[in-house]
């Protein structure tokens, strides 16, 4: 940050030019103020416009700002530069601006890093290059000469459509040197091709036939529609209830009444199944956005948002941040998970800002899910929320029927990890024609590799982790910063050869074992890693719903939001896995949710579907409710213990990470940074703690935990605190991360 500004100090002075208007600009960099920028004669420059200026010895693209922010020099007229040029791009509304000044006041972030959010297409701003093509001009005469390409040419230029030379060469299966031939002869005319327009959802496309308890829940949120202002719904459902039919009018509704609509989903459940249910009801796909995007396509998505043309996007987290002038409805679906938070440059909650942007905007947010998150679940039934509840399944069927599996009791046979009763319900399950399905949250072979001789356990170098070992790939992973190793034969220490064992299952060791038990059955294995991209991941869904595929194992990706019709059995290899972690406030309940939801999968068209959990710890309370399918007895559960230990939503949290490359030097700067905290009655500094996973990437990391009751003001202690902190050494780092979810 101090080298940005040093930078911008020296910056080679533009000659003065005494009197001339100035604009504030922002620039999409770690820095919270906007610098002043002499204005050139001409048209007219406002808030929002999208600006190149000189910035140190760079020229860059900023916004200009309808205010000044954050820290301001006295303005000296000699220093000002001009700005250089305006982009050729749509106009942020003003909204997005009131939104980033929100979003940076909240979480503490640099408003210029939350102004780069609002430039997520590079290519938007690129000058527009009109692409070119050919026509066939109207009531000219033949050209002189005709041959049989120019003939075949024109023939297929008849319809009078743009297209490009080579497109129409193809066509008439000649060069286009014989289409420039019929330019130069007048026949053909060069004409800018037009960019590719956005079809626009037809609200009425097609009408649904609800039930009784969906057309209530349709009323309820076509009301909030109506009602034209800022509300919160909480859309609550079993899965299988509809909530996406449901769902799918209130934006039918916000889109005929000259609305934009955001739906906001998981990556993850960005399939090809919701694009298609999405286009039965509003006769278009809509408009993605995701990670996976080409960088042309993001440009073109992000200018048909700020001009209106693009009327519904269906997108993951960072689609909330794109320019939209006239939105008036988003849907946060499977609005508990945790893929909503970002913990990169800007940690923000997305489902939070979600309902921030509404409230600026004026308009409803819903959210949905079979499994709210406790956050929504109390100011539901606190009254700040609308609580609208779907009680059953659309096919009437029950949710399955779950049991635990005591592995202290029945345990798998050595070296195996699947206990003799999951195996029996899948032999059957097989025999049945049906489908089964095993989660295991763990990508990977196996979480350990140790050597039987010395005992020695391969780490990463960089980190306090174990390598996990991925057969497939013949490697040894870190999950952490990456670091990667091919399997080594003998042990890295003792160098005994034939020692290493592999120690616990990942997915890929569960998936040889159903090979092996399984010899004709058809397999899919489903992980992040083995799945490079979300259209090998939506070509692999398509496989297992028209089942191609007999059993299924997967991690977490499986859990949401697809639909297999004949998945009658789903087995959970390690229940335990995720209630382990112990600073984590949010373990509870996201074994709970995702535990649901993958049981959750089962027999969702056909019949009861069946859930089996291996655990070692059935009297827990959080599996116990699993187990009961008692989703009241978790919340009561859990309610108790936030309550109890004043955490969210009943207490306030932020994290403040401090990471350095020497390890006396992070320690000693976090125990500094401790010592400053500034008194306070109500605002209590745990720590410094070393961090679960004391270093990533060999950064050592410590952390403080800042606890709050509700009502204190998190935000200005923590300015206060930073204000007194001193310059700090180059080499450490320092987070801070509002409602932290991650606590490693
Ligand atoms: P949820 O989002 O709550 O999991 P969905 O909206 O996905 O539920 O509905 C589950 C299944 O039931 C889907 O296949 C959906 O098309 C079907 N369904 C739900 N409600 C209706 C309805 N009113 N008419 C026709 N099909 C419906
Ligand atoms: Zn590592």
């Amino acid at each position: 940050m101090e080298s940005l500004l040093d930078i911008l100090g020296n910056g080679a002075e533009s000659p003065a030019s005494a009197g001339g208007a100035t604009v504030p600009v922002l620039m999409p960099v770690a820095l919270g103020q906007t610098y002043d920028y002499l204005v050139p004669e001409g048209p007219g420059i406002g808030p929002g416009h999208f600006v190149l200026v000189p910035f140190g010895p760079q020229s860059r693209i900023g916004i200009v700002w309808d205010g000044p922010q954050g820290e301001q020099k006295p303005l000296d007229r000699k220093k000002l530069k001009a700005l250089t040029s305006v982009i050729d791009a749509p106009p942020l509304p003003l909204i997005s601006l009131r939104f980033a000044e929100w979003v940076a006041r909240y979480t503490l972030a640099p408003l210029g890093m939350v102004a780069r959010m609002l430039m997520s297409a590079d290519s938007a701003f690129d000058a527009a290059k009109p692409r070119f093509g050919v026509r066939l001009v109207d009531g000219a005469p033949p050209p002189g000469k005709i041959s049989p390409a120019r003939a075949r040419a024109l023939h297929f230029a008849a319809d009078g459509l743009i297209r490009s030379k080579s497109e129409l060469a193809q066509l008439a299966g000649c060069s286009t040197g014989v289409i420039d031939g019929l330019v130069l002869a007048g026949s053909l005319v060069d004409v800018a091709i037009p960019e590719r327009g956005f079809p626009r959802p037809d609200p009425s496309h097609t009408a649904t036939g609800f039930t009784d308890d969906q057309a209530q829940a349709v009323m309820g949120l076509v009301s909030a529609v109506d009602a034209d202002n800022f509300s919160v719904t909480l859309l609550d459902g079993v899965t299988g209830s509809g909530k996406t039919e449901v769902y799918f009018e209130a934006v039918g509704r916000a889109l005929a009444a000259g609305r934009q609509a955001l739906i906001m989903l998981p990556e993850i459940a960005l399939t090809s199944q919701f694009l298609d249910r999405f286009e039965r009801r509003f006769g278009v796909k809509p408009v993605e956005w995701h990670s996976a995007l080409s960088p042309t396509e993001r440009g073109r998505i992000w200018k048909g948002v700020a001009r209106g043309d693009v009327r519904c996007v269906v997108g993951a987290r960072s689609a909330l941040f794109l320019p939209y002038p006239e939105l008036g409805l988003i849907v946060v679906d499977e609005e508990h998970d945790q893929g909503y938070k970002q913990d990169d440059r800007v940690h923000y909650q997305g489902r939070d800002m979600c309902v921030v942007r509404g409230n600026l905007g004026k308009f409803p947010v819903v959210l949905a899910s079979a499994t709210p998150s406790i956050e929504s679940h109390v100011n539901a039934q606190q009254g700040r929320y609308r609580h609208i509840v779907l009680p059953g399944r659309y096919t009437g069927v029950d949710m399955p029927d779950v049991s635990a599996i005591d592995l202290r009791r029945e345990s798998p046979e050595p070296g195996k990890w699947l206990a003799p009763r999951l195996v029996a319900a899948m032999t059957e399950t097989l025999q049945n024609g049906q489908q089964s399905l095993l989660f295991l949250n763990r990508r990977g072979y196996a979480p350990l590799t140790l050597c039987r001789s010395c005992g020695h356990r391969i780490e990463c170098p960089q980190c306090t982790a174990w390598l996990v070992e991925h057969r497939f790939k013949k490697r040894l992973d870190c999950h952490h910063c990456g670091f990667s190793l091919s399997l080594p034969e003998k042990c890295p220490k003792c160098a005994a050869p034939g020692g290493l064992v592999a120690c616990g299952p990942g997915v890929e060791r569960v998936a040889e074992e159903v090979a092996e038990r399984f010899p004709s059955a058809r397999i899919a294995l489903l992980s992040s890693d083995l799945i490079p991209s979300l259209i090998d991941m939506r070509a692999m869904i398509h496989r297992i719903e028209a089942h191609e595929i007999d059993i299924i194992i997967g991690t977490q990706i499986v859990a949401k939001g697809h639909h297999f019709p004949d998945l009658a059995l789903v087995g959970v290899v390690d229940g335990d896995l995720g209630l382990a972690h112990g600073a984590d406030p949010r373990a509870g309940e996201r074994t709970f949710q995702l535990l649901h939801q993958v049981t959750g999968r089962a027999g969702r068209a056909l019949a009861v579907g069946r859930g089996l959990v291996q655990t070692h710890m059935p009297e827990h309370p959080v599996m116990a409710a699993i187990v009961a399918g008692d989703r009241e007895a978790f919340l009561n559960y859990e309610i108790k213990t936030r309550q109890t230990g004043v955490l969210p939503p009943y207490g306030r949290l932020a994290a403040v990470i401090i990471s350095a490359r020497d390890k006396a030097l992070a320690e000693r700067t976090a125990r500094d940074i401790a010592r400053l905290a500034p008194p306070s009655e109500k605002i209590k500094v745990l720590g410094p703690a070393e961090a679960p996973i004391a270093v990533v990437r060999g950064r050592y990391r410590w952390r403080l935990l800042v606890k709050a009751p509700r009502d204190a003001d998190m935000q200005g202690y923590l300015r206060a605190w930073e204000t007194d902190i001193p310059k700090l050494k180059s080499d450490v780092r320092v987070t801070l991360d509002i409602d932290p979810y991650n606590f490693f």
